[in-house]
């Protein structure tokens, strides 16, 4: 599974197209090209792996260390209140790309974050 090229991987290497939101040495962010809301970015480890319990160490600090600082810029571009961060494991966990992933899905509802 690990192994397996996914459109992701294509898309790291440039060979698909993307809306770049961000990237450093370990991770990519990006626009998802069917989004839940407007804003809706996906954060990839460059690791090849699928699933989160694979990750590197490196990876998942790399990940953790922008992960609040993506959303912070996430609210500011769209002005949510609110947001969701949805990271699924396995087919039967409704994992559709076989690349670890988090989905960074911003909201707008009634009661605000405060920020
Ligand atoms: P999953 O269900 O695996 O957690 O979510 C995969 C996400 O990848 C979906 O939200 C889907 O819209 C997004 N996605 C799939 N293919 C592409 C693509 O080629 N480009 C971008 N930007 N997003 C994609």
């Amino acid at each position: 599974m690990t192994q397996t090229r996914t459109i992701f991987d294509r898309i790291l290497e440039g060979e698909i197209p993307c809306h770049r939101v961000y990237e450093d040495e370990h991770v990519l962010a990006f626009l998802d090209i069917g989004p839940l809301s407007e804003g809706h970015t996906l954060v990839i480890p460059k690791e090849r792996k699928a699933f989160l319990h694979e990750l590197s160490d490196e990876s998942a600090a790399a990940i953790g260390r922008v992960l609040p600082r993506l959303a912070r810029a996430v609210i500011q571009a769209t002005g949510a209140t609110a947001y969701n961060i949805l990271q699924n494991n396995g087919a039967e966990a409704h994992q559709a790309v076989f690349h670890v992933h988090f989905h960074i899905i911003p909201k707008r509802g009634e009661r605000g974050l405060g920020v």
